[in-house]
């Protein structure tokens, strides 16, 4: 097949770790016979640096007319002033926005290898394999607010959503679980917010279209919990936009690793953005260390999702476990005895091993 991809690295280890995924993506095209175009275009601070704005116009544009859009990172110390009116994290609020990206899959699975890596004790680790499907569009980072002026002594930010919103993210959610072990569990506040108990009401209409799928609710607060206490028990979450900001972060935390976990954003459409979850790293950026393999699984999720290529996806998954079983490592899941990489050299290892 032919498809068109911009890539997007934007700032710090963005760079370094989206030319892994490139040259994976590469590696695909030749070894399956697709041709993947590619265009780089500008996000965050580098693009506040270039031309003012987090997200210029022609990157937007680029990303509209993409078969699916692979990104890396925004931000750093030199754009990090909270009080600034331009920052690079509007870049990605505005990319989502624009492309109407409202459903943000997070697949959290354990690698065994890496089972010592997660603050967990390794036996609450078995059997973990878990998606978090987190509204990205709507809820309270969207809803009316009112800003603090100095002097004022109210600030205010609402967590709106119109049935609707609910619909669609639960859809997400209901045919992902189908594809899975067929359990949605539906993560609200509906026993203080409002827009909770709507979120609740509309989840439990549309399970009914999906009567093979077994639905639970849960409290936010109880579900922090029970991610830590018993994560093996989840299949597919679906929760509000901050809820899941919360709790994919700490979801994360079951892998140990912020350098393994992919993510997509996903619309109506084919279309999607890809991209690790983790932050620009300037700690190491510009080192050549950073652990590339956070993009590389979400190359998998683009060929999945919005390229449709699923055996293509599979085989780039396998090649992460295997290149991980065969003790390669990039310094932040360094073991005694595994084999130390750079970033470089891990894209050629899991490149190597996908044939
Ligand atoms: P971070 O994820 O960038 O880094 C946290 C820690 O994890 C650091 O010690 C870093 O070295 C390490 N780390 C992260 N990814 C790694 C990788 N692939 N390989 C090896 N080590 C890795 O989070 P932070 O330090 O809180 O934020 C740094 C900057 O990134 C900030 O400007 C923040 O706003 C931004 N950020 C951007 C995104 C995004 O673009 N989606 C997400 C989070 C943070």
């Amino acid at each position: 097949m032919q498809a068109n991809i911009v890539t997007l690295p934007g700032d710090g280890i963005g760079v370094e770790v989206v030319a892994e995924g490139v040259k994976v993506l590469q590696a695909v095209a030749t070894k399956f016979g697709h041709t993947f175009t590619f265009e780089n275009h500008l996000i965050g601070g580098c693009a506040i640096d270039a031309t003012g704005e987090p997200l210029p116009a022609s990157t937007l544009e680029a990303c509209k007319r993409a078969d699916a859009v692979l990104l890396g990172a925004v931000g750093g110390p030199k754009w990090d002033d909270p009080a600034a009116k331009v920052r690079p994290e509007q870049g990605l609020l505005g990319l989502r926005k624009g492309l109407a990206l409202y459903a943000n899959l997070r697949p959290v699975q354990i690698f065994p290898q890496l089972r010592d890596a997660s603050p967990l004790r390794p036996e609450r680790l078995e059997g973990v394999d878990l998606v978090v499907v987190r509204e990205l569009t709507g809820g309270l980072y969207f809803g009316p607010r009112k800003e603090a002026t100095p002097g004022d002594m109210t600030a205010y930010d609402t967590m709106l959503y119109a049935d609707f919103e609910v619909e669609r993210i639960a859809r997400k959610a209901f045919e992902l679980a189908r594809l899975r072990r067929k359990k949605v569990t539906s993560v609200d506040k509906a026993n203080v917010l409002a827009a909770s108990r709507l979120w609740r009401r509309v989840i439990t209409a549309i399970a009914a279209d999906y009567p093979d799928v077994m639905l639970e609710h849960m409290l936010v607060d109880a579900a922090a919990m029970h991610l830590m206490r018993r994560p093996a028990d989840f299949d597919v979450i679906v929760t509000e936009n901050m809820f899941g900001d919360i709790l994919t972060d700490e979801a994360s935390m079951l892998s140990g690793s912020m350098g393994m976990l992919a993510s997509a954003s996903l619309g109506e459409g084919r279309n999607g953005v890809y991209e690790p979850i983790h932050g620009s790293a300037p700690d190491i950026a510009g080192k050549g260390i950073a652990n590339p393999l956070a993009t590389i699984l979400s190359v998998a999720l683009l060929l999945r999702y919005s390229l449709g290529l699923e055996t293509e996806a599979a085989a780039v998954e396998k090649a992460v476990a295997d290149v991980v079983a065969a003790g390669y490592r990039t310094k932040d899941i360094y073991t005694e005895g595994a084999k130390l990489v750079n970033t470089q050299e891990m894209g050629d290892a899991v490149i190597a091993t996908l044939g």
